[in-house]
């Protein structure tokens, strides 16, 4: 007789939900595989090639051999690039010992919650927040403490919703400035008045992941939390190439943090990954010693997008929306659809909403809810400007 082992897997994976972005993008994939004309309009992913000049940067270090292992943390070059870059761009002064290089800003991130939090620890995440970051402190063992915000205040947390939210075990504050998904950005003034209340709890380290920096439109300019001398022992600031530089696929993120937390993702990352590929490595090198003027085309671009899917969802009743300033994305309230049956299918949450629109509108989007906010739905702009104009008269078909 042969006894059956149930498999089984850890609380920590079980514990997990499977990323809502990535999912969906799947799902789409799999719906067009199967001869469905799907547009997808959920992946945060730029559909530009990643400029020539950081190709050939690329194809040049494969033909100079760069084929072993990098030191660790990253090629010096790269930390001196990436020093370069946030002195120009952001007024921040690191040394090498205070930047790690990683497989893209998810893994900066995921590094940074494992050195810092401990069992129970509560990380506050203004809502919506970036789909990982709820997963990336739960694998930590870390408490997620979700701050809802309102569209009416441009999705962004207040001072004093921000001190309502510290207690004793407070040991981090995350956001995303541009942010994903509402694509609000915080004015240096704002980020004051957070830092102020932080000065009361000198425990709370924050995470400034700034990934959406130079997708920007004009409105209010980029600040970075470290820049305040009374933050910048107490800040990681976080960034990465995917977005601006339309390179998701090359997995490289970074961070400037201080020393002892800059030492201890290094110890971290060379018993996990060894460090980020060399390859892509080398062309980031190019990508963030060249002027950010290099990329600002595609900037432009998004900027025509936004002002066309905002006219066309403005033209869709039951769409509430607010002028994202940067990022990709627009960020809907649907609450008016809930309660509501169409074409048989009852709405009752966001989730309902976005399957609906996949279904009856073929048009892949992201639930609120993977956000922290279940009354909106993500879109994705960051799509050529016919496919935004088909998607959006296939939703408003689907919907009336
Ligand atoms: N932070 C935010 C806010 C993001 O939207 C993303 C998505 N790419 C990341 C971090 C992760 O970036 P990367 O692709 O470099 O891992
Ligand atoms: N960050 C992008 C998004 O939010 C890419 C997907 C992911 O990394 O989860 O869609």
């Amino acid at each position: 007789m042969t006894t059956t082992v149930t498999p089984s897997l850890s609380d920590r994976i079980n514990s997990v939900t499977p990323s809502a972005t990535l999912e969906m993008a799947a799902k789409a994939r799999e719906l067009r595989a199967a001869g469905k004309d799907i547009i997808g309009l959920s992946l945060g992913e730029p559909d530009f090639n990643t400029p020539d000049y950081i190709k050939e940067a690329a194809i040049q270090a494969i033909n100079d051999d760069y084929n072993a292992y990098t030191p660790v943390d990253g090629y010096v070059e790269l930390k001196d690039a990436i020093i370069t870059k946030f002195k120009r761009d952001n007024g921040l002064q690191y040394e090498r010992s205070q930047i790690v290089v990683s497989t893209g800003a998810k893994q900066s991130l995921y590094n940074v919650a494992q050195v810092i939090l401990n069992k129970g620890d509560e990380v506050i995440l203004p809502c919506p927040y970036w789909v990982s970051y709820s997963d990336i402190v739960k694998l930590a063992d870390g408490v997620p403490v979700e701050v809802p915000t309102t569209l009416e205040n441009d999705f962004k947390m207040t001072p004093e919703q921000l001190e309502a939210a510290i207690t004793p075990k407070t040991r981090m504050l995350w956001y995303s400035s541009p942010c994903n998904p509402s694509g609000s950005i915080y004015s240096e003034e704002e980020l004051r008045a957070l830092a102020d209340v932080l000065q009361k709890h000198p425990q709370i380290i924050v995470v400034s992941d700034e990934i959406y920096e130079h997708i920007n439109y004009g409105v209010t300019a980029h600040a970075s939390m470290a820049s305040f001398e009374d933050m910048y022992d107490r800040t990681v600031t976080v960034n990465g190439v995917a977005k601006a530089f339309a390179m998701t696929g090359w997995r490289i993120g970074y961070i400037g943090a201080p020393t002892y937390i800059a030492k201890a993702t290094t110890k971290l990352q060379g018993q996990v990954t060894s460090g980020a590929n060399c390859i892509a490595q080398r062309a980031v090198i190019t990508a963030l010693n060249e002027s950010p003027d290099r990329i600002q085309f595609m900037v432009d671009k998004f900027k025509e997008r936004r002002k066309l899917i905002l006219e066309l969802l403005n033209n869709i009743d039951g769409f509430k929306c607010n002028e994202p300033e940067g990022a990709f994305y627009v960020y809907p309230d649907i609450t008016s659809y809930f309660g509501k049956t169409l074409n048989g299918v009852t709405i009752g949450n966001a989730s309902d909403f976005a399957m609906y629109l996949l279904e009856y509108a073929n048009v892949a989007t992201v639930t609120g809810d993977a956000f922290g906010n279940g009354n909106c739905i993500r879109i994705s702009y960051a799509a050529s400007e016919e496919e935004i104009v088909e998607a959006l008269a296939r939703i408003k078909k689907a919907l009336q």
